[in-house]
């Protein structure tokens, strides 16, 4: 019976890292997976967060406490999370769906928990069809293909090099009808386009968000990048800004937000995340209802969600003089990560070649071919994912000239 499994592919980021640690090459070069190292190619903890975690290791009574939280999380986290997401960086709608109680929320296992919570959500009550931006990253297609999706649509984002908004709307006109009975969600990348970069202009979101809604889709904005663009976590949510000003769009079924601090503040492994869904006016039993149904969907799964993060993360969320640390802790990050992309690009020449200066976040989206990544692997002990995007701080003053000289040699031939 066992032997009906068939051996499944490896993870197409992981499983380059697990090659990456059999290599024996001193000069490797893991830039494949998106976690945020400092010049000494170390991972360390943000200042910010260590704070919080000596007042947490001092806080005898909290840090003690090692029960189950309730399933929809820590309600000290619940209400830091909504306060930041729905007060600070939507000060102008957010307030008043948390006062009309619009926002049903849960503690998720980072932003993939909250995918994959939202995925079984919508699958079980309102839809299986999701179009995902092609290219994505590459897990959004597992979570909604294990998580009930049995529709699994793509739409273009890019192009030559740019982005295609025009033709990514187009298409949509062209294949989602209205009333046909489908409800069409459609997976938003909030900033920092995971592998590209590149994000649509305030503009060109307008546009997007005017098709969006003409359409009927209903939004899941994945939000893991918050403070990434721009170095200001509030900042960042614009699209979630835009998205929830009601006096221009009316999400007839609602809005999606799936958010992780894995990120902007460095808690990968702890799995730090939510999901809001927020819900149309004038449904006074909704927000309680799909609460309940995010309870049994998180208990049949993994029951509660870990305390530790979360603990951090409300520390630094609650308190005003953190959280202004832990903004200058972000922008200290985006700066870095912007050195090493002008770094790269002088000693490479290739500004017009990739619109280099458009790009943001944590990843460098280099468009090289599966022969030249195949080579950078090879012979150099590079190692990237096989869509051509390098993670940035895997790049440091140590390795830079070693990286970009191994790119000039392989684009030479
Ligand atoms: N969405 C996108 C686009 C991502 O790139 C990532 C992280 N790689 C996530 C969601 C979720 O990450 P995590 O589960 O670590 O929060």
């Amino acid at each position: 019976l066992f032997e009906e499994i068939p051996r499944a592919p490896p993870d197409k980021i992981f499983g380059l890292t697990e090659q990456f640690n059999k290599d024996e090459n001193n000069k490797k070069v893991n830039l494949t997976v998106g976690v945020y190292k400092d010049n000494d190619g170390l991972v360390t903890t943000f200042p910010t967060v260590s704070k919080a975690q000596k007042m947490l290791e001092q806080d005898e009574k909290r840090n003690n406490d090692l029960s189950y939280l309730p399933i929809i999380g820590s309600p000290t986290y619940r209400r830091s999370v909504l306060d930041f997401l729905f007060r600070e960086s939507c000060p102008s709608s957010g307030p008043k769906l948390l006062e009309e109680n619009r926002i049903s929320f849960v503690q998720t296992l980072s932003g993939t928990g909250a995918l994959a919570v939202a995925a079984d959500l919508l699958s079980l009550f309102i839809s299986r069809t999701v179009w995902i931006p092609e290219p994505s990253w590459p897990n959004h297609i597992n979570i909604f293909k294990r998580h009930g999706f049995t529709d699994i649509r793509t739409y273009p984002y890019y192009e030559d090099g740019k982005l295609c908004v025009d033709k990514w709307l187009e298409h949509l006109r062209k294949n989602v009808k209205k009333n046909d009975g489908i409800r069409h969600c459609i997976i938003l990348h909030a900033c920092c386009h995971n592998p590209t970069g590149l994000d649509p202009t305030r503009e060109q979101w307008q546009k997007i968000l005017e098709t969006v809604n003409e359409l009927k889709m209903l939004p899941i904005i994945d939000m893991a990048y918050q403070g990434l663009e721009s170095g200001n976590p509030p900042e960042d949510a614009y699209v979630l800004r835009m998205c929830l000003d009601e006096s221009r769009y009316k999400w007839s079924h609602g809005l999606f937000l799936c958010q992780s601090f894995a990120k902007n503040m460095g808690l990968y492994g702890e799995r730090v995340g939510s999901l809001s869904v927020v819900v149309p006016p004038n449904q006074p039993e909704t927000k309680t209802n799909i609460e309940s149904q995010l309870k049994q969907i998180v208990r049949s799964i993994y029951s509660s969600p870990p305390g530790y993060g979360c603990r951090v993360a409300s520390i630094v969320l609650s308190s005003p003089s953190l959280k202004k640390e832990w903004h200058k802790d972000v922008d200290f990050m985006v700066q870095r990560l912007l050195d090493v992309r002008h770094g790269m690009c002088e000693r490479l020449g290739w500004s017009d070649l990739v619109n280099y200066t458009q790009q943001h976040g944590m990843f460098y989206y280099t468009r090289l071919n599966h022969h030249s990544l195949n080579r950078l692997r090879d012979e150099y002990s590079i190692y990237m994912t096989m869509d051509g995007r390098l993670s940035l701080s895997g790049i440091n003053d140590h390795n830079i000239d070693y990286v970009c000289d191994a790119f000039k040699s392989i684009s030479r031939v």
